[in-house]
């Protein structure tokens, strides 16, 4: 592709947008940036990229510059933005950062192998690095978790393989991107108003499978993922490739006797399976993370590592922050901190990891229910301590399907909550119990984000320790 004097209109300033500016800049086109915001950020932003001789159009980013030849998006902007009708009137194509990344790979690229998702798709992409990185592979992670892809296709370093994390947003805006092999981790309802409906979520995260070469990786337990597969067109011998918490049947990869087994990879699919790790060399061993663990391992297998290095991986493997850690244990009663679990199915996989469980929730519901939520963990509740804006619609829940279980509903939204919440939590729990917080809900009504609910919660659970000691 000639991109001299290419008149490129880059949608927002931003992870994405900023290295996309830079990188078209430096291939010879005329780019222009538009962002809708006007702060102080935005200018020290615009006056760099200025530098280079980048047009920065700021406070306006929905009107369409003159004579744009190719819009390039941050994943975010919502396909029902006025500059993107304004493109798609004038015939202008419009691409997002991983479709950008995609275009301007050098002929012997890295291959990608693609994770999506409503839920895992972070860790997974992690477990997935490090499997390949114990190979003897560099393969980072890369995509929608801070490592923008443009960065990681244009810069200096090469790599062998790369893992990469592909948001429902970042899909829709890449039509053409093709994965060595992909996977879909799971489907529940999630970011419904950005796609205006649950088909066209599907069918964004389906794209993942597009074109695929060797495997498209989809999980037993959820039937969305495997008409996925069946619909999408894909490269003549590339395989369908189950994960199951169950006994794996041929194609598949499972768990036997506490053992995580490939019947997929091996040579004689009917006959054979290979013992790849143990369940408890994946941590934490909770149930959607062996699940995670297996989805990695079908994509790294599929690429040809050996079975040891999916052990090895496995072992070295770190959960991020916020998502199912183990803050401390004080008091016989074992504090675990997944504010990640900002939606409703994040919040059940980790319900169902532990028991009895004293459970903290609330904050934005995002137009979640919470019946479902609430039944299958009723049994398993010691108490719950809600907080939050929407903490009412939590609490009307329990009180259908969990009615015996005792609740303390938290009025007070100030920076002291969190750690009431926790006093009130230990309060309620009994030696060899579980105090978890899995929110359900997005954090922005209280906190600036789920890192730092995570970050109170945390701080709130040691004070409380120190106090003990
Ligand atoms: P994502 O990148 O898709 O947001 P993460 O790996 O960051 O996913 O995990 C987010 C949260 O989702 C975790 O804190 C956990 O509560 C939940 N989770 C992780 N894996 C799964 C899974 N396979 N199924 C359901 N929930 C999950």
């Amino acid at each position: 592709m000639n991109w001299d004097g290419k008149r490129v209109t880059v949608a927002g300033l931003g992870v994405s947008g900023i290295p996309a500016a830079r990188v078209l800049r430096g291939l010879g086109a005329e780019v222009t940036v538009v962002n809708d915001g006007d702060d102080e950020r935005a200018r020290a932003q615009a006056a760099e990229l200025e530098q280079l001789g980048v047009t920065v159009r700021l406070g306006d980013g929905a009107t369409l510059p003159e004579g744009t030849e190719l819009v390039v998006t941050a994943p975010g902007w919502r396909p029902d933005k006025p500059l993107f009708l304004a493109a798609e009137a004038a015939g202008v194509e419009i691409w997002g950062d991983v479709e950008l990344a995609w275009r301007l790979r050098g002929p012997d690229a890295a291959p990608w192998l693609a994770v999506t998702g409503t839920n895992g798709k972070t860790t997974t992409v992690r477990m997935l690095a490090s499997i390949l990185e114990a190979a003897g592979l560099r393969a980072p992670a890369v995509g929608n978790i801070g490592v923008s892809l443009i960065d990681a296709v244009t810069g200096d370093e090469t790599y062998d393989v790369l893992a990469v994390e592909l948001s429902s947003y970042q899909l829709h805006w890449a039509p053409s991107v093709r994965a060595h092999s992909g996977a879909v981790l799971n489907l529940a309802p999630d970011h419904l108003d950005w796609h205006g409906s649950m088909e066209a979520y599907t069918a964004a995260k389906g794209r993942v499978y597009e074109g695929n070469r060797v495997a498209c990786v989809y999980n037993t337990a959820d039937e969305a993922t495997e008409k996925l597969v069946r619909e999408a067109d894909v490269e003549e011998g590339c395989r369908a490739i189950g994960f199951t918490l169950a006994t794996p049947g041929p194609s598949q990869l499972g768990v036997v006797d506490g053992l995580l087994v490939d019947r997929a990879f091996v040579e004689n699919r009917h006959a054979q399976a290979q013992e790849l790790a143990e369940v408890s060399d994946i941590n934490p061993p909770a149930p959607h993370n062996i699940a995670n663990a297996l989805a990695a391992a079908a994509l790294a297998r599929a690429y040809g590592v050996p079975p040891t290095a999916v052990r090895d991986g496995l072992r070295a493997f770190r959960p991020d922050a916020h998502r199912i850690e183990h803050v401390l244990d004080t008091g016989g009663v074992s504090y675990i901190d997944d504010s990640k679990a900002t939606n409703t199915h994040a919040a059940e996989a980790s319900l169902a990891a532990y028991d009895p469980i004293v459970w903290i929730a609330g904050g934005l519901a995002k137009g979640a229910v919470f019946d479902e939520l609430v039944a299958g963990a009723a049994g398993r509740l010691r108490g719950v301590v809600l907080m939050g804006a929407d903490r009412a619609l939590i609490r009307e829940a329990l009180t259908r399907h969990a009615p015996d279980v005792p609740v303390v509903d938290l009025e007070r939204t100030d920076t002291g909550a969190m750690s009431a919440a926790v006093l009130h939590a230990a309060r309620l729990a009994r030696p060899g119990d579980t105090v978890l917080l899995a929110p359900a809900c997005a954090s922005m009504d209280m906190f600036v984000n789920y890192n730092k609910r995570g970050e109170a919660f945390a701080d709130a659970v040691r004070a409380l320790a120190a106090e003990h000691a």
